[in-house]
């Protein structure tokens, strides 16, 4: 079956009757990147750049910064590349820099951070857009927005760092900017953020936390975190249906791109662009590549009917059944 797996690698992600699935990785290690390739990974639809700086032992300088930036980008070149700012708070902690808080998950997080701490922020979009330069296929996405004037003063930043780099008279191209829908009130701001960003990346794992009010790290009520719970699946419905009207490109980054079950209903919902975990893809390609989307779009409408997540988890283990 693996050595099967493996010689999907150039073959596309498509279902029987041609619904074609685009299917990126998520990292943040150089270790990453060759598995990403050898995977068949179409480019990096989640870079977690927090990563470099958790396994640095302080604040890495813009030249460190952008070495490893660069690494990644060539390497995917011409593939995109979506390089998120800094995402730490919450769960994510940095060795040097402990933040305590009584509610780390509704506190300093992600964007709300790095626009508290600008000079940090300036630095790491200088290290990321010189690492892009020349390279059309930097994106960069910003994570835990909640407002429109944090997507309006990142785009400031990232302004002010390209004019600085052209005054230095070094060569800057403006990346495609982005953000990731993963704070419910997101959502419901899609249509006013519209435009000032060029896509949006739905992180399920945050996402699914906050509609269901649920730390999935908290053994005492882990069991009810499921991102196929029936108001996640609506939600997820009218994220996709919201960007389709709006002409938004659209991809989802969280856990649940690399379950089977959860990849069934998403096609049928229409998402085509994953990004998941590199050693994933053949085994996510070979459940796209044996449905139809027609089938599957029965198989959501019976989904949506149903009360509860292991309800649509019957359901879709059953469907997986049948496809071997
Ligand atoms: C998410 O929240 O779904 C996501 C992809 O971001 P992270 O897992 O890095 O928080
Ligand atoms: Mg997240």
């Amino acid at each position: 079956f693996n050595s099967q797996l493996a010689q999907l690698k150039d073959l596309p992600a498509e279902t029987d009757d041609g619904f074609h699935v685009t299917l990126l990785t998520n990292t943040g290690l150089l270790a990453d990147v060759s598995p990403g390739l050898v995977n068949g990974a179409e480019g990096v639809g989640l870079y977690r750049s927090e990563i470099p700086f958790m396994v640095h032992d302080g604040f890495p300088t813009e030249d460190e910064q952008y070495r490893v930036y660069k690494q990644v980008i060539d390497a995917y070149y011409p593939r995109p590349v979506s390089m998120r700012t800094l995402d730490i708070g919450g769960d994510k902690q940095l060795p040097y820099y402990e933040i305590k808080e009584e509610n780390p998950y509704l506190g300093w997080r992600g964007i709300r951070f790095t626009l508290d701490n600008t000079a940090l922020q300036i630095t790491q979009l200088r290290a990321m857009v010189r690492a892009g330069h020349g390279r059309e296929n930097l994106q960069i996405i910003v994570p835990m927005v909640s407002r429109i004037d944090e997507i309006k003063a990142l785009r400031a930043l990232l302004d002010q760092v390209l004019k600085d780099l052209h005054n230095e008279g070094k060569q800057a191209t403006a990346p495609k900017l982005g953000i990731m829908i993963e704070v419910p009130a997101a959502i419901l701001l899609l249509e006013k953020a519209a435009p000032y960003i060029d896509f949006v990346s739905v992180g399920t794992n945050d996402l699914a936390q906050y509609l269901l009010a649920v730390d999935r790290n908290n053994p005492k009520v882990s069991r009810l975190f499921d991102p196929l719970h029936p108001a996640v699946l609506s939600a997820l419905e009218m994220i996709q249906a919201r960007c389709k009207t709006l002409n938004l490109p659209i991809s989802l980054c969280g856990e649940m791109a690399a379950d089977p079950a959860a990849v069934l209903l998403l096609i049928a919902m229409g998402f085509d662009r994953l990004s998941l975990s590199a050693h994933r893809i053949p085994m996510i390609k070979w459940v796209i590549r044996n449905t139809s989307r027609k089938d599957l779009e029965k198989l959501l409408i019976k989904a949506q009917k149903a009360e509860d997540e292991s309800e649509i988890r019957r359901m879709t283990k059953r469907k997986l059944k049948t496809l071997g």
